[in-house]
């Protein structure tokens, strides 16, 4: 991969801080956006603009065509088997509330458990609590070993419990970092008709999805993540149990029909997709497929694995860093999380800031996982192909000067 010729499709990678060249790492939050995606959308808001589905002028019809074509992009992405299993939401947080709202609370009851990791996301843990509330199901959880960050078979074994109903985790934890293949667990939670929730925020940027030969039976991911404008996000779930949930939003476009007391619901997608649609975002989230499928995902694969290789075995030559979960790099899908003994992780954001180099700190929307640890904040350094290992250089050259700052 040739990451210094990509890196020109991002203008903000030029950006100084200080005199010094910026260093992105924070993709795990919100990548980029390379030119030809927002060129896109310019295109697409400089000619074609109007509401999709409402109208015969010519706006409408432009809308309409780049918001339907945009779905069946979407569907040979992640090999889901009809465009009707795409639904458009926000972001990934919104495609586990959908699921969560529409499936969860009106499919769980008394005593069901629902079964998540420690290490989830937010936005696929508070969901299952509110849904274990309202139902009265029991929210339990699979244990990472604490200094493997893997998942143990005696945890694993309470998948096979058959009051698990909705098994739901990670594909790629945003701290742990861990590429685990989900295949198993899956088959595992079929073998006794759990219905199973994959979280694809931090995988799908990485890794070729494939739904139907995972089987899951959803799976949520954000555009951002890779490559997208910010606000499109997608929900796959299997055709029959779509069509065996309850909307999520009413409103325009999601009916059949509309009297006074009663109503009918649209055909999939269209009745989990209530308003105006987010055109401009489909069209960012085509543009950003085709970018990240030209780019090719063995090649970032390679060029993360790359990077990761490097600074784990940096870090490890720094004896006052403390690496989370697994710190062999065939382990880790892009980010590598960590703690500087004896400095608080804002305060070692806030010195790399200065340097130009952006990171995250706090609890990385995952304060279970992080309580379970035993720490209440941690660093993390995530990574995309267009990153650099010169960046990995200066990254930790400037993460041993941290700790003379900080005495
Ligand atoms: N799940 C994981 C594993 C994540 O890392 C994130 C965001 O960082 C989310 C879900 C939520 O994504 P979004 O904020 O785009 O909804």
């Amino acid at each position: 991969m040739n990451s210094e010729l990509l890196r020109k499709d991002f203008p903000i990678l030029e950006t100084k801080v200080n005199g010094h060249q910026i260093v992105y790492f924070d993709n795990a939050a919100t990548t980029q956006r390379p030119l030809p995606v927002v060129n896109a959308v310019l295109d697409y808001v400089t000619h074609d603009n109007g509401n999709p589905h409402r109208g015969a002028h010519i706006f409408a019809i432009s809308a309409s065509e780049a918001y339907d074509t945009s779905k069946e992009v979407v569907r040979k992405f992640i090999n889901a088997k009809s465009a009707g299993e795409i639904i458009y939401t926000r972001n990934t947080t919104e495609s586990l509330n959908l699921v969560a709202r529409s499936y969860g609370e009106t499919h769980l009851h008394k005593g069901d458990h629902i079964l998540i990791t420690i290490a989830e996301h937010h936005s696929n843990l508070v969901t299952w609590q509110r849904v274990a509330e309202k139902t009265g199901a029991v929210l339990d959880y699979i244990y990472v070993d604490k200094k493997t960050g893997h998942f143990p078979e005696e945890e694993l074994k309470k998948i096979d419990d058959p009051r698990v109903k909705i098994l739901a985790f990670a594909e790629v934890s945003n701290v742990l970092g861990i590429d685990f293949d989900p295949k198993p667990l899956i088959q595992r939670a079929h073998a006794h008709g759990a219905v199973v929730v994959l979280d694809g925020a931090q995988s799908t940027p990485h890794k070729r999805v494939d739904v139907q030969d995972l089987d899951c039976d959803f799976f949520a991911f954000s555009g951002h993540k890779m490559c997208s404008m910010g606000g499109i996000g997608v929900l796959y779930g299997k055709e029959e149990l779509l069509n065996d949930m309850e909307p999520f939003l009413m409103g325009g476009d999601m009916i059949d029909e509309v009297q006074e007391q009663k109503t009918t619901f649209a055909d999939l997608p269209a009745k989990f997709e209530a308003g105006t649609q987010y055109v401009e975002g489909a069209v960012s989230l085509v543009a950003a497929i085709k970018y990240v499928e030209s780019v090719g995902y063995d090649e970032i694969r390679a060029q993360e694995r790359r990077l990761v290789t490097r600074c784990l075995e940096g870090m490890k030559k720094l004896p006052f860093i403390h690496i989370i979960g697994p710190t062999n790099p065939e382990e880790k899908e892009g980010l590598v999380a960590f703690e500087v003994e004896g400095v608080h992780p804002h305060d070692v954001a806030q010195i790399l800031s200065a340097k130009g180099i952006c990171i995250r700190t706090g609890h990385h929307c995952a304060e279970p996982l992080h309580h379970y640890l035993g720490i209440n904040a941690s660093c993390r350094a995530s990574f995309y192909f267009y990153n650099t290992v010169d960046e990995v250089d200066y990254f930790l050259k400037e993460l041993k000067d941290v700790r003379k700052v900080m005495g």
